[in-house]
Protein backbone atom coordinates (compact mmCIF):
# COMPACT_ATOMS: atom_id res chain seq x y z
CA UNK A 1 0.00 0.00 0.00
CA UNK A 2 0.95 3.33 -0.76
CA UNK A 3 0.44 6.38 1.76
CA UNK A 4 1.66 10.08 1.77
CA UNK A 5 4.80 11.08 2.96
CA UNK A 6 4.68 11.96 6.10
CA UNK A 7 4.81 16.02 6.38
CA UNK A 8 7.54 16.73 8.19
CA UNK A 9 10.44 17.86 6.15
CA UNK A 10 10.22 21.75 6.27
CA UNK A 11 13.42 22.82 4.73
CA UNK A 12 14.61 26.37 5.03
CA UNK A 13 14.04 25.97 1.21
CA UNK A 14 10.23 25.63 1.83
CA UNK A 15 9.83 29.82 1.08
CA UNK A 16 13.33 31.33 0.72
CA UNK A 17 15.47 29.97 -2.14
CA UNK A 18 18.81 28.64 -0.77
CA UNK A 19 21.62 30.94 -0.93
CA UNK A 20 23.45 27.66 -2.29
CA UNK A 21 22.70 24.22 -3.88
CA UNK A 22 25.03 20.76 -4.55
CA UNK A 23 24.02 18.84 -7.28
CA UNK A 24 25.14 15.32 -7.06
CA UNK A 25 25.54 14.44 -10.46
CA UNK A 26 25.70 15.42 -13.90
CA UNK A 27 23.32 13.46 -16.09
CA UNK A 28 19.80 13.87 -17.20
CA UNK A 29 18.20 15.02 -13.92
CA UNK A 30 21.02 16.71 -12.75
CA UNK A 31 22.13 18.96 -15.12
CA UNK A 32 18.43 19.86 -17.06
CA UNK A 33 18.12 21.02 -13.16
CA UNK A 34 21.10 23.19 -13.27
CA UNK A 35 20.14 24.37 -16.22
CA UNK A 36 16.76 25.42 -15.10
CA UNK A 37 17.88 26.51 -11.86
CA UNK A 38 20.26 29.02 -13.37
CA UNK A 39 17.60 30.45 -15.52
CA UNK A 40 15.18 30.55 -12.75
CA UNK A 41 14.62 34.42 -10.83
CA UNK A 42 13.94 32.70 -7.47
CA UNK A 43 17.26 31.39 -7.77
CA UNK A 44 19.18 34.45 -8.91
CA UNK A 45 21.15 34.58 -5.94
CA UNK A 46 21.66 31.23 -5.22
CA UNK A 47 25.05 29.65 -5.85
CA UNK A 48 24.79 26.51 -8.21
CA UNK A 49 27.26 23.51 -8.37
CA UNK A 50 27.21 20.28 -9.82
CA UNK A 51 29.26 17.40 -8.67
CA UNK A 52 30.03 14.19 -11.26
CA UNK A 53 32.18 11.23 -11.21
CA UNK A 54 33.54 12.94 -14.26
CA UNK A 55 37.60 12.51 -15.02
CA UNK A 56 39.10 15.32 -13.29
CA UNK A 57 41.44 16.09 -16.22
CA UNK A 58 38.88 16.98 -18.41
CA UNK A 59 36.67 19.39 -18.47
CA UNK A 60 34.10 18.04 -20.80
CA UNK A 61 33.19 15.06 -19.64
CA UNK A 62 29.73 15.99 -17.53
CA UNK A 63 28.75 13.35 -17.34
CA UNK A 64 30.45 10.31 -16.81
CA UNK A 65 30.71 7.94 -19.53
CA UNK A 66 29.32 5.19 -17.84
CA UNK A 67 26.54 7.30 -17.14
CA UNK A 68 22.81 6.20 -18.54
CA UNK A 69 22.59 9.73 -19.72
CA UNK A 70 25.51 8.62 -22.25
CA UNK A 71 25.09 6.17 -25.63
CA UNK A 72 24.48 6.72 -29.27
CA UNK A 73 20.82 6.47 -28.88
CA UNK A 74 17.72 6.96 -26.48
CA UNK A 75 14.38 6.91 -28.04
CA UNK A 76 11.96 9.58 -27.75
CA UNK A 77 7.99 8.41 -27.65
CA UNK A 78 5.06 10.09 -26.56
CA UNK A 79 4.04 6.41 -26.60
CA UNK A 80 3.08 5.67 -23.45
CA UNK A 81 0.18 3.98 -21.53
CA UNK A 82 0.10 6.66 -18.68
CA UNK A 83 -1.43 9.57 -20.13
CA UNK A 84 0.74 12.17 -18.00
CA UNK A 85 4.30 10.92 -19.42
CA UNK A 86 2.44 10.72 -22.63
CA UNK A 87 1.52 14.22 -22.46
CA UNK A 88 5.08 15.38 -21.33
CA UNK A 89 6.68 13.86 -24.21
CA UNK A 90 4.23 15.91 -26.32
CA UNK A 91 5.58 19.07 -24.86
CA UNK A 92 9.29 17.86 -25.36
CA UNK A 93 8.65 17.10 -29.02
CA UNK A 94 8.20 20.58 -29.54
CA UNK A 95 11.71 21.33 -28.99
CA UNK A 96 13.32 18.26 -30.32
CA UNK A 97 11.50 18.84 -33.51
CA UNK A 98 13.51 22.69 -33.49
CA UNK A 99 16.24 22.08 -36.21
CA UNK A 100 16.54 25.45 -37.99
CA UNK A 101 19.46 26.84 -36.08
CA UNK A 102 22.73 24.40 -35.75
CA UNK A 103 22.20 24.88 -32.10
CA UNK A 104 18.95 23.99 -31.71
CA UNK A 105 18.22 21.00 -30.06
CA UNK A 106 17.14 18.47 -32.69
CA UNK A 107 19.45 19.88 -35.23
CA UNK A 108 23.05 18.58 -36.39
CA UNK A 109 21.92 15.03 -36.12
CA UNK A 110 20.40 15.08 -32.54
CA UNK A 111 17.11 14.08 -32.88
CA UNK A 112 15.78 11.88 -35.69
CA UNK A 113 11.74 11.53 -36.45
CA UNK A 114 11.53 7.38 -37.77
CA UNK A 115 8.56 6.72 -36.56
CA UNK A 116 8.23 4.15 -33.80
CA UNK A 117 6.57 0.64 -34.38
CA UNK A 118 5.36 -0.23 -30.27
CA UNK A 119 3.67 -3.80 -30.83
CA UNK A 120 3.04 -6.78 -28.00
CA UNK A 121 2.80 -10.27 -28.17
CA UNK A 122 -0.62 -12.06 -27.91
CA UNK A 123 0.28 -14.85 -25.72
CA UNK A 124 2.47 -13.01 -22.99
CA UNK A 125 1.27 -13.74 -19.39
CA UNK A 126 0.69 -10.81 -17.00
CA UNK A 127 4.51 -9.60 -15.31
CA UNK A 128 5.40 -12.52 -12.41
CA UNK A 129 4.52 -10.35 -9.19
CA UNK A 130 7.84 -9.97 -6.46
CA UNK A 131 8.05 -13.55 -5.20
CA UNK A 132 6.71 -13.68 -1.35
CA UNK A 133 8.59 -12.50 1.69
CA UNK A 134 8.44 -14.38 4.39
CA UNK A 135 6.04 -12.34 6.89
CA UNK A 136 4.82 -10.29 3.72
CA UNK A 137 1.08 -10.66 3.39
CA UNK A 138 0.91 -7.44 1.14
CA UNK A 139 0.23 -7.23 -2.28
CA UNK A 140 1.06 -4.53 -4.77
CA UNK A 141 -1.53 -2.47 -5.42
CA UNK A 142 -0.77 -1.27 -8.93
CA UNK A 143 -2.49 -2.96 -11.41
CA UNK A 144 -0.11 -5.26 -13.55
CA UNK A 145 -0.70 -4.59 -17.35
CA UNK A 146 0.92 -6.78 -19.65
CA UNK A 147 2.85 -6.00 -22.83
CA UNK A 148 -0.45 -5.94 -25.50
CA UNK A 149 -2.12 -3.88 -22.41
CA UNK A 150 0.58 -1.02 -22.85
CA UNK A 151 0.72 -0.82 -26.18
CA UNK A 152 -3.20 -0.74 -26.47
CA UNK A 153 -3.06 1.95 -24.18
CA UNK A 154 -0.09 4.10 -25.20
CA UNK A 155 -2.30 3.41 -28.70
CA UNK A 156 -5.21 5.44 -27.09
CA UNK A 157 -3.04 7.65 -25.54
CA UNK A 158 -1.35 8.86 -28.82
CA UNK A 159 -4.79 8.86 -30.52
CA UNK A 160 -5.73 11.05 -28.24
CA UNK A 161 -2.35 13.48 -27.96
CA UNK A 162 -2.70 14.02 -32.06
CA UNK A 163 -6.76 14.44 -32.14
CA UNK A 164 -6.43 18.23 -32.25
CA UNK A 165 -4.30 18.10 -35.08
CA UNK A 166 -4.88 15.92 -38.48
CA UNK A 167 -1.12 16.28 -39.74
CA UNK A 168 -0.56 14.31 -36.63
CA UNK A 169 -3.24 11.87 -35.84
CA UNK A 170 -2.49 11.09 -40.07
CA UNK A 171 0.86 9.63 -38.98
CA UNK A 172 -0.73 6.79 -36.22
CA UNK A 173 -1.84 3.82 -37.94
CA UNK A 174 -3.08 0.50 -36.43
CA UNK A 175 -0.68 -2.38 -37.38
CA UNK A 176 -3.18 -5.38 -37.14
CA UNK A 177 -1.08 -8.39 -37.56
CA UNK A 178 2.46 -9.77 -38.07
CA UNK A 179 2.33 -9.36 -41.72
CA UNK A 180 1.42 -5.81 -41.58
CA UNK A 181 4.12 -5.06 -38.82
CA UNK A 182 6.53 -6.75 -41.25
CA UNK A 183 5.47 -4.48 -44.12
CA UNK A 184 6.23 -1.16 -41.71
CA UNK A 185 9.10 -2.41 -40.78
CA UNK A 186 11.19 -3.05 -44.25
CA UNK A 187 13.66 -5.35 -42.84
CA UNK A 188 12.40 -9.07 -43.49
CA UNK A 189 11.33 -9.26 -39.94
CA UNK A 190 8.12 -8.81 -37.60
CA UNK A 191 7.42 -8.65 -33.68
CA UNK A 192 4.45 -9.02 -31.96
CA UNK A 193 0.81 -9.71 -32.77
CA UNK A 194 -0.62 -6.23 -33.04
CA UNK A 195 0.83 -3.24 -32.86
CA UNK A 196 0.92 0.05 -34.29
CA UNK A 197 3.61 3.00 -36.23
CA UNK A 198 3.60 6.60 -34.58
CA UNK A 199 5.85 8.50 -36.99
CA UNK A 200 5.51 11.25 -34.25
CA UNK A 201 8.23 8.92 -32.41
CA UNK A 202 11.69 8.59 -33.22
CA UNK A 203 15.48 8.71 -31.57
CA UNK A 204 18.34 11.21 -30.14
CA UNK A 205 21.82 10.63 -30.33
CA UNK A 206 22.15 11.03 -26.43
CA UNK A 207 25.76 11.17 -26.19
CA UNK A 208 25.52 14.20 -28.62
CA UNK A 209 22.06 15.76 -26.66
CA UNK A 210 24.22 15.59 -23.50
CA UNK A 211 27.23 17.30 -25.12
CA UNK A 212 24.98 20.19 -26.45
CA UNK A 213 23.12 20.45 -22.96
CA UNK A 214 26.48 20.93 -20.91
CA UNK A 215 27.53 23.60 -23.55
CA UNK A 216 24.28 25.49 -22.86
CA UNK A 217 25.01 24.71 -19.19
CA UNK A 218 28.56 26.04 -18.97
CA UNK A 219 26.99 29.27 -21.28
CA UNK A 220 24.74 30.60 -18.62
CA UNK A 221 28.45 31.11 -16.48
CA UNK A 222 26.11 30.44 -13.23
CA UNK A 223 27.13 26.49 -13.06
CA UNK A 224 31.19 25.45 -10.79
CA UNK A 225 31.11 21.77 -11.98
CA UNK A 226 33.79 19.97 -9.98
CA UNK A 227 34.79 16.59 -10.21
CA UNK A 228 34.86 14.04 -7.78
CA UNK A 229 33.33 11.41 -6.09
CA UNK A 230 31.20 12.10 -3.21
CA UNK A 231 31.48 9.01 -0.71
CA UNK A 232 28.92 9.87 1.95
CA UNK A 233 26.52 12.87 2.98
CA UNK A 234 27.56 14.82 5.39
CA UNK A 235 24.59 16.12 8.05
CA UNK A 236 23.82 16.89 11.90
CA UNK A 237 21.07 15.10 13.72
CA UNK A 238 18.54 16.49 11.50
CA UNK A 239 19.69 18.16 8.33
CA UNK A 240 21.68 17.52 5.48
CA UNK A 241 24.41 19.85 5.28
CA UNK A 242 26.67 18.52 2.19
CA UNK A 243 29.11 15.96 0.49
CA UNK A 244 32.41 14.24 1.45
CA UNK A 245 34.26 13.54 -1.68
CA UNK A 246 37.00 10.55 -1.51
CA UNK A 247 40.05 12.85 -1.55
CA UNK A 248 38.62 14.54 1.52
CA UNK A 249 37.05 17.41 0.66
CA UNK A 250 34.11 18.40 2.01
CA UNK A 251 31.42 20.56 -0.15
CA UNK A 252 28.52 22.13 2.19
CA UNK A 253 25.09 23.61 0.70
CA UNK A 254 21.86 24.94 2.13
CA UNK A 255 20.26 22.61 -0.32
CA UNK A 256 21.82 19.09 -1.44
CA UNK A 257 20.26 17.42 -4.47
CA UNK A 258 20.76 13.74 -5.36
CA UNK A 259 20.49 13.40 -9.06
CA UNK A 260 23.07 10.30 -9.07
CA UNK A 261 21.04 8.22 -11.45
CA UNK A 262 21.34 4.31 -10.49
CA UNK A 263 24.01 5.18 -8.23
CA UNK A 264 21.95 7.27 -5.81
CA UNK A 265 20.94 4.41 -3.84
CA UNK A 266 24.74 4.17 -2.38
CA UNK A 267 24.19 7.44 -0.80
CA UNK A 268 20.91 7.56 0.18
CA UNK A 269 18.87 4.79 1.59
CA UNK A 270 16.33 4.18 -0.88
CA UNK A 271 15.06 0.98 0.43
CA UNK A 272 11.40 0.33 -0.89
CA UNK A 273 11.93 3.07 -3.51
CA UNK A 274 14.16 2.39 -5.94
CA UNK A 275 16.99 -0.10 -6.85
CA UNK A 276 19.59 -0.10 -9.46
CA UNK A 277 18.63 -2.43 -12.22
CA UNK A 278 21.55 -3.24 -15.18
CA UNK A 279 20.21 -3.70 -18.52
CA UNK A 280 22.15 -5.25 -21.45
CA UNK A 281 22.95 -3.37 -24.74
CA UNK A 282 24.88 -4.92 -27.53
CA UNK A 283 26.58 -2.84 -30.75
CA UNK A 284 27.23 -4.40 -34.01
CA UNK A 285 29.44 -3.15 -36.98
CA UNK A 286 27.49 -3.16 -40.26
CA UNK A 287 28.05 -3.28 -43.54
CA UNK A 288 27.15 -0.47 -46.38
CA UNK A 289 24.74 -2.19 -47.83
CA UNK A 290 23.10 -3.39 -44.29
CA UNK A 291 23.46 0.63 -43.40
CA UNK A 292 20.99 1.36 -46.35
CA UNK A 293 18.52 -1.39 -45.62
CA UNK A 294 18.24 -0.74 -42.01
CA UNK A 295 18.84 3.20 -41.95
CA UNK A 296 15.70 3.65 -43.47
CA UNK A 297 13.29 1.50 -40.57
CA UNK A 298 11.11 2.97 -37.73
CA UNK A 299 12.50 2.16 -34.38
CA UNK A 300 11.24 -1.19 -32.96
CA UNK A 301 9.93 -1.56 -29.42
CA UNK A 302 8.43 -5.09 -28.11
CA UNK A 303 6.76 -4.18 -24.80
CA UNK A 304 6.18 -7.53 -24.19
CA UNK A 305 10.01 -9.14 -24.64
CA UNK A 306 11.21 -5.15 -24.20
CA UNK A 307 12.91 -6.08 -26.49
CA UNK A 308 13.91 -3.18 -29.32
CA UNK A 309 16.22 -1.73 -32.33
CA UNK A 310 17.13 1.98 -33.34
CA UNK A 311 18.01 2.72 -36.90
CA UNK A 312 21.79 2.42 -37.10
CA UNK A 313 23.94 5.77 -38.02
CA UNK A 314 27.37 5.62 -39.42
CA UNK A 315 27.50 1.56 -39.74
CA UNK A 316 26.92 0.57 -36.12
CA UNK A 317 23.51 -0.81 -35.24
CA UNK A 318 22.37 -0.76 -31.56
CA UNK A 319 19.96 -3.67 -30.18
CA UNK A 320 18.57 -3.54 -26.34
CA UNK A 321 16.17 -5.07 -23.81
CA UNK A 322 13.94 -3.14 -21.50
CA UNK A 323 13.89 -5.40 -18.83
CA UNK A 324 13.56 -6.29 -15.12
CA UNK A 325 17.53 -6.13 -15.22
CA UNK A 326 19.99 -7.34 -12.75
CA UNK A 327 20.73 -6.62 -9.57
CA UNK A 328 23.94 -6.06 -8.30
CA UNK A 329 23.46 -6.23 -4.50
CA UNK A 330 26.80 -5.10 -2.81
CA UNK A 331 28.38 -4.40 0.95
CA UNK A 332 28.80 -0.77 0.87
CA UNK A 333 32.40 0.25 3.20
CA UNK A 334 30.33 3.66 3.72
CA UNK A 335 26.64 2.64 4.82
CA UNK A 336 23.73 5.11 2.73
CA UNK A 337 22.56 8.00 5.23
CA UNK A 338 19.96 6.08 6.62
CA UNK A 339 15.90 6.62 5.95
CA UNK A 340 15.48 8.66 8.96
CA UNK A 341 17.49 10.75 11.50
CA UNK A 342 18.66 7.79 14.30
CA UNK A 343 17.91 5.03 12.63
CA UNK A 344 20.38 2.82 10.82
CA UNK A 345 20.69 1.82 6.75
CA UNK A 346 21.45 -1.81 5.66
CA UNK A 347 24.71 -1.71 3.94
CA UNK A 348 23.62 -4.07 0.94
CA UNK A 349 23.02 -2.16 -2.30
CA UNK A 350 22.69 -3.05 -5.68
CA UNK A 351 24.67 -0.80 -7.09
CA UNK A 352 25.92 -0.10 -10.55
CA UNK A 353 28.68 -2.12 -12.34
CA UNK A 354 30.17 -0.79 -15.28
CA UNK A 355 33.42 -1.31 -17.24
CA UNK A 356 34.70 1.65 -16.57
CA UNK A 357 35.76 0.48 -13.79
CA UNK A 358 35.52 -3.28 -14.80
CA UNK A 359 37.30 -3.20 -17.74
CA UNK A 360 36.58 -7.25 -18.46
CA UNK A 361 32.95 -6.61 -17.64
CA UNK A 362 30.56 -9.01 -20.17
CA UNK A 363 26.91 -8.97 -20.21
CA UNK A 364 25.34 -12.63 -18.77
CA UNK A 365 24.69 -15.16 -21.91
CA UNK A 366 20.79 -14.68 -20.49
CA UNK A 367 20.72 -11.30 -22.03
CA UNK A 368 22.63 -11.93 -24.88
CA UNK A 369 20.40 -14.83 -26.16
CA UNK A 370 17.67 -11.72 -25.93
CA UNK A 371 19.18 -9.57 -27.94
CA UNK A 372 20.11 -12.30 -30.40
CA UNK A 373 15.91 -13.30 -30.27
CA UNK A 374 15.47 -8.74 -31.10
CA UNK A 375 18.11 -9.63 -34.05
CA UNK A 376 16.14 -13.18 -35.36
CA UNK A 377 12.99 -11.49 -35.34
CA UNK A 378 13.52 -7.50 -36.55
CA UNK A 379 16.16 -7.62 -38.63
CA UNK A 380 16.88 -11.00 -40.10
CA UNK A 381 19.46 -10.19 -42.79
CA UNK A 382 21.77 -12.64 -43.51
CA UNK A 383 25.04 -13.04 -42.16
CA UNK A 384 23.41 -10.27 -39.10
CA UNK A 385 22.03 -12.35 -36.75
CA UNK A 386 25.40 -14.33 -35.81
CA UNK A 387 27.89 -11.89 -36.44
CA UNK A 388 29.54 -10.97 -33.36
CA UNK A 389 28.77 -7.74 -30.88
CA UNK A 390 31.58 -5.51 -31.56
CA UNK A 391 30.92 -4.43 -27.96
CA UNK A 392 28.44 -4.93 -25.09
CA UNK A 393 27.30 -2.41 -22.66
CA UNK A 394 25.55 -2.81 -19.20
CA UNK A 395 23.61 0.35 -18.39
CA UNK A 396 22.17 0.85 -15.11
CA UNK A 397 18.55 2.26 -14.67
CA UNK A 398 17.31 3.59 -11.18
CA UNK A 399 14.02 1.36 -11.07
CA UNK A 400 10.68 2.17 -9.01
CA UNK A 401 7.93 -0.24 -8.26
CA UNK A 402 5.49 1.92 -11.28
CA UNK A 403 8.07 3.38 -13.12
CA UNK A 404 7.64 6.66 -11.81
CA UNK A 405 10.28 9.38 -11.12
CA UNK A 406 11.03 9.75 -7.75
CA UNK A 407 11.74 13.50 -7.67
CA UNK A 408 10.73 15.13 -3.94
CA UNK A 409 12.40 16.30 -0.46
CA UNK A 410 13.25 13.49 1.38
CA UNK A 411 10.48 13.61 4.34
CA UNK A 412 12.99 12.67 6.95
CA UNK A 413 16.18 14.61 6.36
CA UNK A 414 15.84 18.27 5.87
CA UNK A 415 17.42 20.16 3.18
CA UNK A 416 18.05 16.90 1.28
CA UNK A 417 16.00 16.36 -2.22
CA UNK A 418 16.02 13.60 -4.61
CA UNK A 419 15.91 13.32 -8.46
CA UNK A 420 16.57 9.80 -9.32
CA UNK A 421 14.18 6.52 -10.17
CA UNK A 422 14.37 7.25 -13.81
CA UNK A 423 13.10 3.83 -14.76
CA UNK A 424 14.89 3.79 -17.96
CA UNK A 425 12.78 6.56 -19.93
CA UNK A 426 13.70 9.60 -18.86
CA UNK A 427 16.23 11.11 -21.71
CA UNK A 428 13.37 12.19 -23.49
CA UNK A 429 12.48 14.97 -21.16
CA UNK A 430 15.73 16.57 -21.56
CA UNK A 431 14.17 20.06 -23.04
CA UNK A 432 11.30 19.87 -20.11
CA UNK A 433 12.28 17.51 -17.09
CA UNK A 434 14.77 20.60 -15.63
CA UNK A 435 11.86 22.81 -15.30
CA UNK A 436 9.58 20.27 -13.42
CA UNK A 437 12.60 19.50 -10.93
CA UNK A 438 12.86 22.79 -10.63
CA UNK A 439 8.74 23.23 -9.89
CA UNK A 440 8.90 20.33 -7.59
CA UNK A 441 12.12 22.37 -5.37
CA UNK A 442 9.71 25.01 -5.41
CA UNK A 443 7.02 23.33 -3.90
CA UNK A 444 4.82 23.73 -6.92
CA UNK A 445 5.19 19.89 -8.49
CA UNK A 446 2.88 19.68 -11.76
CA UNK A 447 -0.24 18.19 -9.93
CA UNK A 448 -0.37 15.24 -12.47
CA UNK A 449 2.93 14.29 -11.46
CA UNK A 450 2.16 15.48 -7.57
CA UNK A 451 1.42 11.39 -6.40
CA UNK A 452 3.46 9.65 -8.79
CA UNK A 453 7.07 11.79 -7.72
CA UNK A 454 6.01 11.70 -4.66
CA UNK A 455 8.74 9.52 -2.14
CA UNK A 456 6.33 6.74 -1.43
CA UNK A 457 5.76 5.02 2.19
CA UNK A 458 5.80 1.70 1.25
CA UNK A 459 4.61 -0.97 4.00
CA UNK A 460 4.64 -4.46 2.41
CA UNK A 461 7.42 -6.33 0.35
CA UNK A 462 11.06 -4.77 0.19
CA UNK A 463 11.77 -6.77 -2.54
CA UNK A 464 11.30 -3.95 -5.83
CA UNK A 465 9.82 -5.24 -9.07
CA UNK A 466 9.06 -2.42 -11.79
CA UNK A 467 5.54 -3.18 -12.99
CA UNK A 468 4.23 -1.03 -15.73
CA UNK A 469 3.67 -3.89 -18.08
CA UNK A 470 6.89 -2.67 -20.16
CA UNK A 471 9.41 -5.20 -19.09
CA UNK A 472 10.71 -8.13 -20.83
CA UNK A 473 12.98 -10.56 -19.60
CA UNK A 474 13.11 -12.59 -16.16
CA UNK A 475 12.66 -10.53 -12.45
CA UNK A 476 14.74 -11.01 -9.54
CA UNK A 477 17.94 -12.24 -11.77
CA UNK A 478 21.75 -11.14 -10.06
CA UNK A 479 24.11 -9.84 -11.65
CA UNK A 480 26.98 -11.88 -9.97
CA UNK A 481 24.73 -15.38 -10.64
CA UNK A 482 23.90 -14.88 -14.13
CA UNK A 483 27.50 -14.05 -15.01
CA UNK A 484 28.81 -17.14 -13.36
CA UNK A 485 26.38 -19.35 -15.21
CA UNK A 486 28.53 -18.58 -18.36
CA UNK A 487 31.71 -17.75 -19.47
CA UNK A 488 30.83 -15.23 -21.66
CA UNK A 489 31.98 -13.12 -24.96
CA UNK A 490 33.17 -9.90 -24.98
CA UNK A 491 33.81 -7.05 -22.63
CA UNK A 492 31.16 -4.89 -22.02
CA UNK A 493 32.32 -0.82 -22.51
C1 LIG B 1 20.06 0.85 -21.78
C2 LIG B 1 19.24 2.07 -21.57
C3 LIG B 1 18.31 2.45 -22.53
C4 LIG B 1 17.52 3.58 -22.33
N1 LIG B 1 16.65 3.94 -23.30
C5 LIG B 1 15.92 5.07 -23.15
C6 LIG B 1 15.08 5.50 -24.18
O1 LIG B 1 15.01 4.86 -25.24
N2 LIG B 1 14.38 6.64 -24.01
C7 LIG B 1 14.44 7.36 -22.85
O2 LIG B 1 13.76 8.39 -22.74
N3 LIG B 1 15.25 6.99 -21.85
C8 LIG B 1 15.99 5.86 -21.98
N4 LIG B 1 16.82 5.45 -20.99
C9 LIG B 1 16.79 6.16 -19.72
C10 LIG B 1 17.64 7.40 -19.66
O3 LIG B 1 18.88 7.20 -20.26
C11 LIG B 1 17.76 7.72 -18.18
O4 LIG B 1 16.47 7.85 -17.65
C12 LIG B 1 18.51 8.99 -17.86
O5 LIG B 1 19.68 9.07 -18.62
C13 LIG B 1 18.83 8.98 -16.37
O6 LIG B 1 19.55 10.13 -16.03
P1 LIG B 1 20.08 10.31 -14.54
O7 LIG B 1 20.56 11.69 -14.44
O8 LIG B 1 19.07 9.86 -13.56
O9 LIG B 1 21.27 9.25 -14.38
P2 LIG B 1 22.72 9.19 -15.05
O10 LIG B 1 22.70 9.64 -16.44
O11 LIG B 1 23.25 7.82 -14.79
O12 LIG B 1 23.56 10.25 -14.23
C14 LIG B 1 23.97 10.05 -12.91
C15 LIG B 1 25.30 10.76 -12.74
O13 LIG B 1 25.61 10.73 -11.34
C16 LIG B 1 27.01 10.56 -11.22
N5 LIG B 1 27.31 10.00 -9.90
C17 LIG B 1 26.89 8.82 -9.41
N6 LIG B 1 27.37 8.61 -8.18
C18 LIG B 1 28.14 9.67 -7.90
C19 LIG B 1 28.93 10.02 -6.77
N7 LIG B 1 29.01 9.23 -5.69
N8 LIG B 1 29.64 11.18 -6.81
C20 LIG B 1 29.57 12.00 -7.90
N9 LIG B 1 28.82 11.71 -8.99
C21 LIG B 1 28.11 10.57 -8.98
C22 LIG B 1 27.33 9.56 -12.33
O14 LIG B 1 28.71 9.59 -12.64
C23 LIG B 1 26.44 10.05 -13.46
O15 LIG B 1 27.12 10.93 -14.31
C24 LIG B 1 17.64 4.34 -21.15
C25 LIG B 1 18.59 3.98 -20.19
C26 LIG B 1 19.39 2.86 -20.40
C27 LIG B 1 20.39 2.49 -19.34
Amino acid sequence: MTSSPPQHSSSSSNTNSPSSILIIGSGLFGLTTAYSLSRRHEFANTSITVIDRSDPSSTSTFPSPDAASVDTSRIVRADYADHAYAALCDEAQLQWRQQEKPTDLGAQGRYYETGLVVVGDATTPAPVAAPPVEGDVSESPHKKLTGMDYARKSWENVLSLASHNPVLAERIRELPNVDAIREVLGTGGSSGAWGYINKNSGWTDAGASMAWLVEQVRQTGRVNFVAGTVVSLEHNETTVTGARLSDGRVLTADLVMVAAGAWTGSLVDLEGQAVATGQVLGYLDITEEEQEILGTMPVILNLSSGLFIIPPTNRILKVARHAYGYSNPQSLPIPPLPASPGSTSNPVVSIPRTSLHDPALCIPAEGEADLRAALREMAPLPGLVDRPFTKTRLCWYSDTRTADFLIDYHPYWKNLFVATGDSGHAFKFLPVIGDKITNCILRDCPPEFKEKWAWKEWEGSKVLFTEDGSRGGKPGLILDEELDKAAQILPAV
